[in-house]
């Protein structure tokens, strides 16, 4: 283990205002920060194993659309992580690369070892312990004094070594709300920079979130004096709600994942937060969403886990329809029938989709793309043959142009 390093010139009184001046700087922009942790608890996902090297790539990708923090990976846990963060120190500037840590020395030594070499307001750790009561009884087997204890003074530890020092008390949304509280005090007073609340097991839907919430801006006097993260899981399918629901509330940090990868339903989707934002609040964040669906993509393939055809923001039918309605208002005018165009998320363009719930105007449009002319009456028979293909044709280009020329020969 390296010697802890001194961690600046600065007296312990200067760095507490130091630190407490970014803090307010985050919370006074009114600006959303996002933490991406694709790369640790999106990897958690069975099967969505990914290199260093893939890490890398992914991270970069994440840097160019302007997460804030990168959760990195468990030093402790695995070589596979070291390596990985290794790889990105001196690659990855803007974000801050944090470390996950078990409330142990040892675990923090690990993530002070695997950082080295960034300075010191881009590398941080994120600490987490079990404070529901099941956690308390099953796992730690410790009464709530102790696992407070443990906490504190693992904070302590960290926030010698770390200016930016994040603590979650893990399955948060099942602790007794007045321990969660006195934890949450502690873990001020003892150091901590950032709160996050973990809804480990996405139990939580948005009504319950904003009454969290509000519990604890009520009953934690120094809350302010920290930025509170939220992390939530999509068991029930409202992560994103959640999210969103803890954002009116007073959080500054979300964490997310490209595509909602991560254990059992996944967690809040980057792509589907920041683009709800976007639409819907207007640019609160710092996200650049004309590259989130490259993002998307990038990440399926890499992971090998699919994206849905129709995953919101990144599915390949997002801009794509059959229905003759619909693509005779695409036509017409995009904003008919999309929430957000194409260019907005980084997607190609509108696709019309040629096939049995097709209309008129769809088919034309097509055919004149491929250059070829019909009279009204020859599109009309056009539209019919590909009424009566079998169940499941793709009505591709060549499809179309074989049609066509029948319909034309048999006019002729
Ligand atoms: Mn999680």
């Amino acid at each position: 283990m390296p010697v802890h390093r001194v961690l600046n010139v600065f007296s312990r009184k200067a760095r507490q205002l130091i630190k407490q001046a970014i803090v307010q700087h985050h919370r006074r922009s009114g600006v959303v920060l996002f933490s991406d942790t694709t790369l640790r608890d999106g990897e958690q996902m069975p099967g969505a194993t990914l290199d260093p090297d893939d890490k890398l790539r992914i991270a970069k990708m994440l840097e160019e659309v302007g997460v804030h923090s990168l959760d990195a990976g468990f030093p402790a846990s695995s070589q596979a992580d070291v390596q990985a963060i290794r790889k990105m120190i001196g690659v990855i500037k803007k974000p801050v690369l944090t470390a996950l840590c078990r409330t142990v020395p040892s675990d923090i030594d690990a993530a002070d070892e695997a950082l080295d070499g960034l300075p010191d307001h881009k590398r941080g750790v994120s600490l987490f312990c079990g404070t529901s009561p099941l956690h308390r009884e099953y796992k730690l087997r410790k009464s709530k004094s102790e696992t407070l204890k443990l906490i504190v003074e693992a904070i302590r530890y960290a926030a010698e070594r770390f200016e930016i020092v994040a603590f979650a008390p893990e399955d948060s949304t099942r602790t007794e709300l007045p321990y969660l509280c006195q934890i949450a005090r502690e873990a001020i007073e003892a150091g901590a920079t950032t709160l996050g609340f973990p809804d480990t097991i996405g139990r939580m839907t948005p009504e319950k979130t904003r009454d969290f919430f509000r519990y604890i801006q009520d009953h934690v006097p120094k809350i302010d004096k920290v930025l509170i993260a939220v992390h939530f899981h999509n068991d029930l399918g409202l992560a994103v709600a959640n999210t969103l629901a803890a954002i009116q509330e007073g959080a500054n940090v979300v964490q997310c994942t490209v595509n909602g990868i991560g254990e059992r339903g996944g967690n809040a989707a980057l792509e589907e937060v920041a683009m709800m934002h976007e639409d819907q609040y207007g640019p609160v964040s710092r996200i650049d969403t004309t590259k989130l669906v490259p993002l998307c993509r990038l990440v399926s393939e890499l992971t090998g886990i699919p994206l849905p055809p129709n995953k919101a923001v990144s599915g390949t039918n997002m801009f794509a329809t059959e229905a003759g309605i619909h693509q005779d208002g695409l036509l017409k005018n995009p904003d008919t029938y999309l929430c957000y165009r194409p260019e907005k998320v980084g997607a190609e363009g509108i696709r019309l989709v040629l096939g049995r719930h097709s209309g008129r105007r769809a088919v034309a449009h097509r055919l004149q793309e491929l250059g070829i002319t019909m009279t009204d009456e020859q599109v009309l028979e056009v539209l019919n043959a590909i009424k009566q293909v079998p169940k499941g044709t793709v009505i591709d280009d060549d499809v179309l142009r074989q049609l066509a020329e029948d319909v034309k020969a048999a006019s002729a």
